[in-house]
């Protein structure tokens, strides 16, 4: 819990609402959708109804405009009982931020209210088979004809695959050129020479989709560039630097859950005559357990914070980085812990702590892997400190 409470009263009531929906009606569900590996359309229809994808837009789109740090712990609070369904928030944000971030007038007011409505669902499409970590090696290429770009190529692991309306894809316009050769574009899913080529079975979020895109001639209006040409890399990095946290509070609200759920096994489950709770070695666990959510929550909400004050973008890297990386080496850490204090039971799946580790994995991965995040931390460690150094030095 936190014990300072920075919420003002409108986020407060949001965060409640959230918390109570996440409790009462995708706690229930949470098992069933990690076993059925179905996407949950119910938990879509859920969140439409009570308005939850506006949480990560400004009201003049048709948002709530509540700012970053409450729709952070919307994510946090969805991710203690259902990281699959906190995905499906945490991808909607991916989806729309190349909008926000570089879209026109027109295109934004062509489609963010529907994005925040929840109308259309999102997904962002950088990742290629031969391009992870390395985003800028990609090999799919747009070329312009007429008034239409010509998307060729594929991109591998992209979620909300068949069935996002809406994906922001990057795509090289001038494969000599590196990284200023790749441009960003609006793809929707009925566009001609679209297809989703295959999905992938996975080791948790079970319910969210993992899909492969295929594009052949696929034939977009020109006015669905995002941007100008040759900006793509740099919309994909800023988009990144702000959709990260939403990782962190996924990985935030997985590690929560699990310390919770351990903590109430702990106080009832007895071994040797007492609670294992009162065994010393299992309450250092727990202890630690909530140590560390603790500490991560306060990566997490100071991001929240810095971008909801105006942080300019070069602050937000770092911070970023590093409430990503800290929440989700704790939620796989902490998940760990979790099994071990509910010992045998841990490994079963009648019991939500395996979900969770397993769920808890994917986090240290994907929108950028911890070691990536651990060079772009010491780069802008590096960065400040030529600042300090004396003129000439560097
Ligand atoms: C379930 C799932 C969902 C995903 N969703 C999306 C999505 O919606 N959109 C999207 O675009 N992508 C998505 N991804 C892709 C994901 O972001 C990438 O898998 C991830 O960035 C790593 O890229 P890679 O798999 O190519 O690994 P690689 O880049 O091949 O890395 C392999 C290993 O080498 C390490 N490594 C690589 N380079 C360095 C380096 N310079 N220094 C130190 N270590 C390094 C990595 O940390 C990793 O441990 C998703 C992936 C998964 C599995």
């Amino acid at each position: 819990m936190v014990p300072h409470d920075p919420l003002t009263d409108e986020q407060r009531e949001i965060r409640d609402l959230v918390r109570t929906l996440a409790r009462e009606h995708i706690a229930p569900r949470a098992a069933e959708i990690d076993e059925s590996h179905e996407f949950p359309w119910d938990v879509v229809e859920l969140f439409r109804e009570h308005g939850l994808f506006g949480v990560f837009f400004e009201e003049r789109y048709g948002g709530t405009g509540t700012g970053t740090l409450l729709a952070l712990i919307a994510i946090e609070e969805v991710s203690k009982v259902c990281a699959t369904s906190a995905l499906i928030l945490t991808v909607q944000e991916l989806g729309s931020l190349g909008l926000k971030l570089a879209g026109s007038e027109e295109q934004k007011e062509r489609l963010l209210p529907k994005l925040a409505s929840g109308e259309l669902l999102g997904a962002y499409a950088l990742t290629e088979a031969g391009s992870g970590s390395d985003s800028a090696a990609m090999r799919t290429e747009a070329r312009r004809e007429g008034a239409a770009y010509v998307l060729n190529g594929s991109k591998r692991f992209i979620t909300n695959a068949g069935v996002a309306d809406l994906y922001t894809v990057f795509a090289k316009t001038d494969p000599s050129a590196g990284h200023a050769g790749i441009s960003a574009f609006l793809v929707h899913a009925d566009a001609p020479g679209f297809e989703v080529a295959r999905l992938e079975p996975k080791m948790g979020i079970s319910g969210s989709t993992t899909g492969e895109l295929a594009f052949s001639d696929c034939r977009i209006p020109a006015g669905d560039l995002l941007g100008s040409e040759g900006e793509g890399f740099k919309i994909a990095m800023r988009i990144l630097d702000r959709s990260r946290p939403g990782v962190a509070a996924q990985g935030l609200g997985i590690a929560q859950g699990a310390t919770d759920y351990a903590l109430e096994y702990a106080k009832t489950r007895e071994t040797m005559g007492k609670p294992i709770a009162e065994h010393q070695l299992v309450a250092a666990k727990l202890a630690d357990m909530e140590t560390a959510c603790e500490a991560a929550r306060g990566l997490l909400y100071r991001f929240g914070r810095m971008v909801d004050e105006g942080a300019p973008d070069a602050e937000l890297t770092k911070a970023s980085a590093m409430a990503k990386l800290f929440c989700t080496d704790t939620a796989m850490w902490v998940t760990t812990e979790a099994v071990q204090i509910l010992g045998g039971y841990g490994y079963i799946k009648e019991y939500p702590v395996e979900r969770m580790m397993r769920d808890a994995k994917i986090t240290q991965i994907y929108e950028g892997t911890n070691e990536i995040q651990r060079l772009v931390i010491a780069r802008e460690m590096l960065k400040e400190s030529r600042a300090f150094l004396p003129a000439g030095v560097g």
